[in-house]
This record gives structure tokens, C-alpha cells and sequence, in this order.
């Protein structure tokens, strides 16, 4: 079976066939960098995350390239009010970003182009659209002509008449129609500008993105992805500037479902409560990663703490088998301990499985248009079988199991015991950690041994305050880190 993905474009799942055979190229719209994430912005980059590990461990070749918007209107009026130059609030806001993206496990870009350093390839683009009649200059500010592209509206699925005037209102006494959006928007006092032939001026948004997708994918590349709100009118002005200059742009448009807060689409007054930072303090990044990835990409997310809880769980239930079939293995102890690669495999050195270590009802799911919801249920039959073979003794079914599970998880981005989840490469710390709770936790059973409780006890609670919890299972004491 190959890959199957819903294009926006067609409204239909298709096949997936990349331009080249064995590479694929991605272009994700990312930040807005006007203000610190919250986690409507988040998702969609856990769910072209999802979709980039799945691209590698299907054997692509995969150049991902996510974009920052670092100039726009809303950056210029927070600068403004808040005394700060532009550039200052972008840059603060894009760190935000970054900070979220990976402590919530997110691969990097190959790319990360900034608006603002790619004015050459806008002007370039402007002229091409100038001078094959789809863009003219008029008040400073230069223009798409809608009228000028006749497929305008297609993907979206909108008819031309009932489309909405856009809504970049400066200089629209300028413009020849309505619904004509500006590529460029002239200078006005205050405001950052760079020098073009049509005069000086900033970058529209919808230009930004086209002039750094075929940059660094090429004229014709294979997926645009985004969230749902941007189809209209970004994408859809994306793709008429691109095609009309002609470049063949996306093959596919992949859009990913929103958060919703109370049943609105969450923003910054509804969701200030909700922002990445303030969130990963309440709630470990890998169950939020969880919560956020669980469902289907193109479905919406009702936020509910409630359902955060839910998630938290049904992940804690397939860490706590990882993590104890591991002990019982003898190949780790304690978590916040990797465990090696457990057997793993890894596609060139990407850390990612082998998609032969998978299980062919994984495969199929997530082959079918990325179907994480039937993923993960197969990941619970798995932690179900391997629980039962665990209670059962069964340690070389424990361990079949607890592998394959473990590679799923490394799909997805969830394996426990990989990083960023787990504390490896950190110089060996955690191995001195480990050796130095077990000497604790020998003399605390010795106290025990000889009916020393308050030894016993004292001993814990030392722990205790060095944030360690300790448990006792019936194979010995196990610890873990506070939390
Ligand atoms: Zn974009």
C-alpha cells in the first residue's frame, strides 16, 4: 500500500507520488511572530511533524522547509505599543516559538526562512507578475489582479462573485477590484521599509510564502501544509500568484484541523491560559505532544482539561509498560533513563524505526491519509498483549512487545525512552543519578533488613525532598523523578 493524503485542492485522499522519486518537499506556513505561542498555533507543527517522521520512515528523502513571518501589521502595532523596535518583538516571539516546538519534540526545519531576508526573491517575483499582466503598481502599493488568474477560488472552492473583498484596506481606493490583494504595501511613516522600482515599502504576507517555498523547493514542489484557517484567502492567493507567474507550486495541500476553546477558534484573548510556556508547567510536554497529536489531523480539537487529562493517561499507560518491561529487562531503571535504542533499528541515523519493525495495521492506519487515532489503538493492543505477558513472566514476550511498541512510539514522536524524552546524551549525568539513588536505595533496604524503619524511612524521605519518589513493586524499589 502507498501513502494516500487528503488534498485540500481535489477534496479527495489521493495517492501520494513525489515529483522525484525518493525525495519529498514540504512547506509549512509557520509563525506569525507577533506574539508567544499558545497551543492552536502548536498543532500544526505535532501534525506535519507526525507527517515528516512518516514521510523518513517510508523511506523519503524529506526537505522541510517552515517559514517565520517576521514583518506584518500586528507586529508593527505591538512594537508600537509597546515601545519596542519591530524587529526586537519578532525576534523575542520567534524564540517562543522555537522553545515550543522543540520542547514538544518537534524535528527542525532544514529550513527556517525569515520574511524580511527575502525581500530580492519578492521583487523578482513582482516583476514576473507585473510583467506577464497579473500584478500592476498603483499608490505606492502593488496589487494581484484577481480578474487577471481564472482559476482564482479553485482551492478553496469558491465561485469568484462570492468572494470577499481582501482585506488589506490600505490603499484599496487604489485597487482595480475588490477582491485584488496587495503582493506589496507602500511605505508609510513610521513603519520599516525596503526599496523596490515600484518605491519603498514591506512585504505582503501572502507574497512572503511563495517566494520562500520555490526558493528553497523549486518552482514545482510536493506539499503545502498549514492550518485550516489559512486556505482562504492565503493559500488561495499563494497559489494564484505562483501559477499565474508561472510555477507549478504545490501538488498537494495538506490543512490540519484547529483547537477550539468554548467552540470558538482559539486566539490571544481566549487563549492567553493556554500558552505553550504556561502549559508545559503544568502538564509534561510528552502528554501534551500526546493530547495534541491523538486525534486526526484534519479533525478539530475542542480544548478541555478534561480531555488533556484523558490523554495524559492513556499515555501514561503505554509509558508505564515501556518503562517497566524495560526494568524487568535489566536495560533501564528508573525514568528519566534512556535505554539505548532497545533494538530499535533507525533509519540512517535519523533515530526513527525501520518501517519493517512496525506493525503492518500501523502501517496501513498512518498510510491512510495519517490516520493516528487506528495508530494508536493498535499501540493499545500492543501494551495490552505486553502487559499480559509481562503479569504472566512471559519477559521474552514482554520484550517483543515492549519493541514494537516502542518503535510506533518513535513514529509519532512519543518513545519514552528516546530523546528529547529521555536524558540521554547529557554527559552521562543521568547514569551517575541512577548509581547514586541505587546506594541510597541499598542502604534504605538494609535499614529494613535489620527493622531500622526510621532509618528506612528518613532515608525516603531524603529522596523525597532531592525530588526522587520512591515506589516499592514487587521486583524492588523503583524511582522516579517527581513531578
Ligand atoms: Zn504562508
Amino acid at each position: 500500500m502507498t501513502l494516500r493524503l487528503h488534498d485540500t485542492a481535489t477534496r479527495t485522499v489521493r495517492d501520494f507520488l513525489p515529483l522525484t522519486p525518493g525525495k519529498a518537499g514540504l512547506y509549512l506556513c509557520g509563525a506569525t511572530v507577533q506574539a508567544p505561542p499558545h497551543i492552536g498555533h502548536i498543532r500544526s507543527g505535532v501534525s506535519f511533524d507526525i507527517l515528516v517522521r512518516w514521510l523518513k520512515v517510508s523511506g523519503l528523502e524529506v526537505t522541510f522547509c517552515r517559514n517565520v513571518t517576521d514583518i506584518d501589521d500586528k507586529i508593527l502595532r505591538t512594537a508600537s505599543a509597546e515601545g519596542s523596535p519591530w524587529w526586537a518583538v519578532a525576534e523575542r516571539n520567534q524564540r517562543a516559538f522555537t522553545r515550543a516546538y522543540e520542547v514538544l519534540g518537534c524535528l527542525p526545519p532544514d529550513v527556517e526562512p525569515r520574511a524580511t531576508g527575502h525581500v530580492p526573491e519578492m521583487i523578482t517575483l513582482i516583476r514576473r507578475l507585473i510583467d506577464s499582466g497579473h500584478a500592476y503598481a498603483a499608490g505606492g502599493d502593488v496589487h494581484f489582479e484577481v480578474s487577471s488568474y481564472d482559476r482564482y477560488g479553485a482551492l478553496s472552492g469558491q465561485r469568484p462573485e462570492h468572494m470577499r473583498a481582501a482585506d488589506d484596506i490600505e490603499g484599496g481606493s487604489a485597487k482595480r477590484d475588490p477582491r485584488d490583494f496587495a503582493l506589496w504595501k507602500g511605505h508609510k511613516p513610521g513603519e520599516p521599509y525596503w526599496d523596490t522600482p515600484w518605491g519603498p515599502g514591506r512585504p505582503g504576507w501572502h507574497l512572503e510564502c511563495s517566494a520562500m517555498a520555490t526558493k528553497y523547493l523549486g518552482p514545482t514542489f510536493d506539499i503545502h501544509g498549514g492550518g485550516l484557517d489559512l486556505v482562504f484567502p492565503h493559500h488561495e492567493n499563494e497559489v494564484a500568484q505562483s501559477r499565474a507567474a508561472g510555477d507549478g507550486f504545490a501538488r498537494y495541500w495538506l490543512h490540519n484541523g484547529l483547537v477550539n476553546l468554548g467552540g470558538e477558534k482559539m486566539s490571544k484573548s481566549l487563549g492567553n491560559s493556554l500558552l505553550v510556556d504556561a502549559m508545559v508547567a503544568e502538564v509534561r510536554p510528552v502528554e501534551l505532544r500526546y493530547y495534541l497529536g491523538q486525534a486526526h489531523y484534519r479533525s478539530g480539537i475542542e480544548y478541555s482539561p478534561e480531555a488533556l487529562a484523558e490523554a495524559s493517561a492513556a499515555y501514561r499507560r503505554i509509558e508505564g509498560f515501556v518503562v517497566r518491561a524495560s526494568e524487568a529487562a535489566g536495560t533501564g531503571t528508573g525514568t528519566g533513563r534512556a535505554a539505548g535504542t532497545a533494538g530499535t533499528g533507525g533509519t540512517g541515523g535519523t533515530g526513527l524505526p525501520l518501517a519493517s519493525s512496525l506493525p503492518a495495521a500501523f502501517v496501513a492506519a498512518l498510510d491512510d491519509d495519517l490516520a493516528v487515532p487506528q495508530a494508536l489503538a493498535v499501540v493499545h493492543e500492543v501494551v495490552t498483549e505486553g502487559n499480559t505477558a509481562l503479569a504472566a513472566g512471559d519477559q521474552a514476550g514482554a520484550d517483543k512487545q515492549a519493541e514494537s511498541v516502542r518503535a510506533m512510539l518513535g513514529v509519532l514522536g512519543l518513545d519514552p525512552l528516546a530523546a528529547p524524552w529521555a536524558t540521554a546524551g547529557d554527559s552521562g549525568l543521568s547514569d551517575v543519578v541512577e548509581a547514586l539513588v541505587r546506594v541510597a536505595l541499598d542502604q534504605r533496604q538494609a535499614a529494613r533488613a535489620r527493622k531500622d524503619y526510621p532509618a528506612a524511612d528518613a532515608i525516603r524521605d531524603q529522596l523525597h525532598a532531592a525530588g526522587i519518589v520512591v515506589e516499592d513493586t514487587p521486583a524492588g524499589p523503583r524511582w522516579e523523578l517527581a513531578r
